[in-house]
């Protein structure tokens, strides 16, 4: 038994993967030896579970110890350490979240809680058969190096039957054993190829290095431009992180299309990371858990989960496009990613680099405050210009009658063409258009779930809900007065710009880059590796475009509409037009000169152009100007002075339910019983913006705190007297959101 309980501890609380935040207690078996953080398994209800034994005095159940149920199982594998237990609690703590959801992140890949299924296979034992046949002999090619095989592989490789083999076990030339179970875990070398750096990253670099050094916590923020080469740079932190032995983790936003990220990684480490997202297979998932915990797989590649990994010795921890919206994690437990592997990096004592061309206000600002050090790439890598970014007043530059694509846009897009060179049109919407209306009784196609408008799909001929998936094939004839040819479609989308680029520029060949095309993952990193090897000479993509991809041979990048997303009641709708904007004509003119794959001529540079009718709202005038620092000082004090994140707290409150009224009357209930406390607002409630999804109704209030304020203290006095939901009705609490529909 662990000294933490006492040699007569016998009665011990284990933490539960479900909705409930107090550990329950259970008897240890007299023969059985738990530690805090032991993975074992439980009886809860009627049910087993897999828990964890926690160290903390047990709570919960008030049940007499006679009738305490008892651990069933401990899983082999090594207990969850004490820093993980800890940052387990604070997360939970922090978000007001179960920790047995928190917990149940950790331990959710079941299969690799027992060590992995041994294989029986055979290897060479002894004296060569007495009859050679052509077939005997290709099995003993093959397995002349005594290396172990297994039957089908053997069989399959040397092209035999399965009685060839058992034909060579019974004369003793073959001998069963047990094969080494898995695959050989690669380790990354830190010394495999070290890059040639230039002045800026090889300063960036020994800060990363004398950081990682340190062996404690701290927050670097690596801001540097498109391009600048910030990868190169952090891969140094993690090259210095193996070389002390310890494991590092990458979390990347959008983990499943970023093959080309692994084989960069694989040329500088000499082989590839462990990945780590929902698109692997559990076989896969179970082996990286495994080879975490037992400290052999030592660098991941992962999404926003990989942060949950019960690691040996985590040493490091870097967060890549830290500002990205994909880092919070908005169903099932609320958290976000960036925050909480600054909280995991803080609690295991070990240094945290965040990495962005364009980084959130909050990391700026606890740079700027000194909390973070700060490292600036001010250089694209390779010599490259950054793009040259001019808006297309819409007001003066109109598109022709039903198109989108004005007269200076599509020139531009023809003098790209025209020089063999590739050009990226933008939109963030998917599908053909937002709406669909009748132009003879003004009918609009409404999803009957939400209140959202169904979006058209023309290449699949269907009207679908980007909310809740429902989906209807597009009729040929009004369904509200039944007049026949009257349904227009409303506004764009990337398969009506794509038929647009295909009636202007028919001989181009074009590509349409969209989360929801056929085929799924694998189809878009093939895509996105057919732009980059130049295959395509006009790519048209929503955002899933603007995310880190290298594209050589591209030049210019025309955002269809730049104004879409600046008008919403989202504090952070200014902050995310500017990084998408920014990051989105950052993928023009990476590679400078022919050598490195570029076309761009020479003292020629990349073009973005913002099609805008705001040409004067601060975020479009700040990219035009190419003025970083002026967008950031103007908006950083645009949140100071109304009080916003990070120098104001929030937390978001959504009250739904199957009917509008009940939703209604308990969001307005819950309200009046908000305690009055100095420097609280509880704002609200109205009608989500979203006001109805997948068919439940939705209200929303807003808490806003200053800083120095403990908002959750403050959530917890409330909730703990407030009216709470019955039948179909449910509160959910969003600390720091993101999201305000
Ligand atoms: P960022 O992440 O800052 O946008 P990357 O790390 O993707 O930039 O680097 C951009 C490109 O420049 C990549 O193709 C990279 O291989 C290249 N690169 C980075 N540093 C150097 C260097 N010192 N010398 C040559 N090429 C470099
Ligand atoms: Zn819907």
């Amino acid at each position: 038994m662990s000294d933490l309980f006492g040699p007569s501890r016998r009665v011990v609380p284990v933490l539960v993967p479900v909705a409930i935040d107090t550990a329950y207690s259970y008897k240890v078996p007299r023969d059985m030896e738990v530690v805090p953080g032991s993975i074992v398994v439980v009886p809860l209800g009627p049910r087993k579970v897999i828990g964890v034994v926690w160290d903390e005095a047990p709570g919960g159940e008030t049940v007499g110890d006679n009738r305490l149920r008892e651990i069933e199982h401990v899983f082999p594998a090594p207990p969850l350490q004490e820093s993980l237990r800890r940052f387990v609690d604070w997360v939970g703590g922090y978000y007001l979240m179960p920790r047995g959801m928190i917990v149940r992140m950790v331990v959710r890949s079941p299969e690799a809680l027992e060590p992995e299924a041994r294989i029986r296979g055979v290897r060479r034992a002894g004296p060569m058969p007495e009859r050679q046949t052509e077939a005997r002999k290709r099995v003993l090619e093959l397995t002349q190096d005594g290396a172990g095989w297994s039957r089908s592989g053997l069989a399959a490789s040397a092209a035999v039957s399965s009685s060839v083999i058992d034909g060579l076990i019974a004369q003793g030339t073959l001998e069963e054993v047990w094969l080494e179970s898995g695959r050989a875990i690669d380790v990354p070398n830190p010394d495999f190829a070290p890059p040639t750096l230039n002045d800026e990253q090889q300063e960036a670099a020994v800060a990363l290095r004398a950081a990682t050094g340190e062996r404690a916590f701290s927050v670097t923020l690596l801001d540097g431009v498109t391009g600048s080469g910030k990868t190169e740079v952090y891969f140094e932190a993690v090259a210095e992180t193996l070389r002390q032995g310890r494991q590092a983790v990458i979390l990347l936003p959008e983990i499943a299309l970023t093959g080309e990220f692994l084989d960069r990684f694989a040329e500088r480490f000499g082989s590839r990371p462990a990945e780590w997202h929902s698109q692997a297979t559990p076989k896969a998932r179970a082996q990286v858990w495994r080879g975490v915990t037992s400290g052999e797989v030592r660098a991941v590649v992962g999404a926003r989960s990989a942060l949950f990994l019960p690691f040996a010795d985590l040493g490091l921890i870097v967060v890549d496009e830290e500002h990205d919206g994909a880092y919070k994690q908005d169903d099932g437990v609320h958290y976000h990613a960036r925050d909480m592997g600054v909280v995991r990096a803080r609690l295991g004592g070990f240094p945290v680099v965040l990495s962005s061309a364009t980084p959130s206000i909050e990391s700026r600002v606890n740079a700027d405050q000194g909390r973070y050090r700060r490292l600036i790439l001010e250089k694209r890598a390779r010599g490259a210009e950054l793009p040259d970014i001019e808006a297309i007043d819409l007001r003066r530059h109109l598109p022709a009658r039903g198109k989108f694509l004005s007269p200076p846009l599509v020139a531009a897009l023809r003098e790209t063409l025209a020089r063999g060179e590739q050009a990226l049109l933008f939109l963030n919407r998917r599908g053909y258009a937002p709406l669909t209306l009748c132009r003879t009784c003004g009918h609009r196609f409404q999803c009957p779930e939400c209140s959202t408008w169904l979006v058209e799909h023309r290449f699949r001929g269907i009207l679908t809900c980007h909310h809740c998936g429902h989906t209807v094939r597009r009729p040929d004839h009004c369904p509200e007065c039944g007049e026949v040819d009257s349904l227009i479609a409303c506004g764009p989308g990337i398969e009506r710009i794509a038929e647009e680029v295909a009636e202007a520029f028919p001989d181009a060949h074009r590509m349409i880059l969209s989360s929801d095309l056929p085929g799924g993952v694998a189809r878009m990193k093939e895509e996105l590796a057919a732009v980059a090897r130049g295959e395509a000479d006009i790519v048209i993509g929503t955002q899933l475009v603007a995310k880190g991809h290298n594209f050589p041979k591209l030049t210019l990048v025309g955002v269809v509409d730049a104004d879409l997303g600046l008008a919403h009641g989202d504090p952070r709708a200014a902050e995310k037009t500017f990084q998408l904007l920014q990051q989105v004509t950052g993928r023009a003119g990476r590679a400078a000169r022919p050598t490195d794959g570029g076309t761009a001529r020479p003292g020629g540079v990349a073009k973005g152009l913002l099609q805008t009718y705001a040409p004067t709202h601060p975020v479009i005038k700040a990219i035009v100007a190419g003025d970083r620092e002026g967008f950031y000082t103007h908006e950083i004090e645009e949140r100071r002075i109304i009080g916003l994140p990070p120098f104001g707290r929030l937390a978001g409150i959504v009250v739904s339910a199957d009917e509008r009224e009940p939703a209604q009357s308990l969001a307005h209930a819950l309200a009046r019983s908000a305690p009055a406390v100095e420097r609280v607002t509880v704002l609200g409630p109205t009608e989500a913006p979203l006001a109805v999804i997948r068919g439940r109704h939705r209200f929303r209030l807003l808490v806003k705190t200053d800083r120095a304020t403990d908002l959750q203290a403050y959530l917890k006095r409330w909730f703990a007297a407030a009216p709470s939901p019955r039948g179909s009705e449910r509160i959910s609490i969003d600390i720091d959101p993101q999201s305000f529909l």
